[in-house]
């Protein structure tokens, strides 16, 4: 779907007929170039939403959509010529080979319509001198809620209670459950969504610890911080909240797992290369990890957000998890409520305004001209 790009019409001037074409300045072509934006991985949830963030904006700050079902990759990048911007989601590649081709083909803009930006390579965007902004914060309650979905689901088996009453069998064996009230409940990562998070679990009556290197007096509301060796062996629910980075890269590995509670539940709403899926696999075989609870995995750019019903799913390990009656995969879905994709439509529309008007924008992720300081003030850590 592509909106049809704005035709010059002028009365009759100088010579020129009335409605007839006036030759445009490269003035005008490079105006309207930086107002056309390739959006990748789209949905018709994406359309949907970011057709109505562009209707309510004034006819000056209008926009130019180009839809692409496919997503970013060093192929489908030049799919961008003629455009000053790109829109990418979490699983598009936006490495540095593809951020070289982008600014190659005259490429001034990414325009991430999500948090996390992990596949973005922002050294080579500020090489290049682009914008690259993100949408830091949509409803970060919409994530936090998931999380506690998939945490109680896990825990009082809800999944295989779901499927069991459908084949008629109303039996309770195996699906015995713990009260979360009074529980210890892990943060790791209390940015926006780890506060939400324990915010919602202070609400059942759990003991909230936390893990973060850059401590929050909003989650002090909360609990209390503590290091990830003094945290992981005192929490019954551990979930992970920080983004994915060098540092953060298997925080969830064969030594942390070793220190977590035995029969302890993890939950990972925030990115899957967060866990080392091996060690993670061992732990549930041997019983010491409780139960695992997934939205993000690490091989997911190659299934999530796709239908593949009808094929031979390749990711032996995925498929290992999903025998296991205590895993529960979702297909990185946590973000998506009505409320949560209006709100990343009308910041990425924004985003795209402050990009075009060469404004300061709050949500920059490169340090050059574009930095101001994120909205809520927090300093962006690359
Ligand atoms: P945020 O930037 O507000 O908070 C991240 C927190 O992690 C910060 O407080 C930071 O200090 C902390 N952190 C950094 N390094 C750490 C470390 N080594 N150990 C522990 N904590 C560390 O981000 P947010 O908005 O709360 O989002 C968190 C993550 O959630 C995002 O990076 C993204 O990957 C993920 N996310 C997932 C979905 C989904 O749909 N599943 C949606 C949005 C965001």
């Amino acid at each position: 779907t592509t909106t049809s790009p704005v035709e010059m019409t002028s009365p009759k001037l100088n010579g020129v007929a009335k409605n007839q074409r006036l030759p445009k300045s490269p003035e005008q072509l490079l105006k309207e170039k930086r107002r056309r934006i390739c959006v990748f991985s789209t949905k018709g949830y994406d359309r949907t939403f970011l057709t109505a963030a562009l209707k309510a904006l004034p006819e000056s700050d209008k926009m130019e959509l180009i839809f692409h079902k496919c997503a970013l990759d060093i192929d489908s990048a030049d799919l961008t010529k003629g455009s000053g911007a790109v829109c990418v989601f979490v699983n598009d590649n936006v490495g540095k080979d593809v951020v070289q081709k982008l600014h190659d083909n005259g490429v001034e803009a990414i325009l991430l319509r999500c948090a996390g930006f992990n596949n973005v390579c922002l050294t080579q965007a500020e090489t290049c001198g682009m914008f690259v902004a993100n949408v830091p914060s949509y409803s970060p309650e919409a994530v936090a809620e998931f999380a506690l979905s998939l945490l109680q689901t896990l825990n009082r088996n809800t999944h295989r209670a779901y499927n069991r009453v459908r084949e008629g069998n109303f039996n309770l064996e195996g699906l015995l459950g713990r009260t979360i009230n009074g529980k210890t409940v892990g943060v790791i990562g209390t940015g926006r969504i780890g506060v939400a998070f324990a915010r919602i679990m202070s609400g059942f009556g759990c003991k909230i610890l936390a893990y973060d290197p850059f401590q929050s007096s909003e989650f002090e509301k909360y609990g209390e911080y503590l290091t990830l060796e003094e945290l992981l062996p005192q929490c019954d629910f551990v979930s992970l909240h920080c983004p994915l980075m060098d540092s953060t890269r298997q925080i969830i590995n064969k030594n942390t797992l070793k220190l977590m509670k035995r029969g302890a539940m993890l939950v990972n709403t925030s990115r899957g290369a967060l866990i080392d899926t091996d060690q993670v696999i061992k732990s549930l075989k041997d019983r010491t990890l409780g139960g695992l609870a997934l939205d993000v995995y690490e091989g997911e750019g190659e299934l999530f957000y796709n239908d593949h019903s009808d094929d031979i799913i390749q990711d032996d390990q995925l498929m290992r998890l999903m025998t296991f009656p205590n895993v529960i995969v979702c297909g990185h879905q946590a973000f998506f409520t009505e409320e949560a994709l209006g709100e990343i439509a009308d910041a990425t529309l924004e985003n795209a305004g402050d990009y075009v008007k060469g404004m300061p924008c709050p949500n920059s992720l490169v340090r050059n001209k574009h930095l101001l300081v994120r909205r809520d003030s927090k300093p962006i850590r690359i």
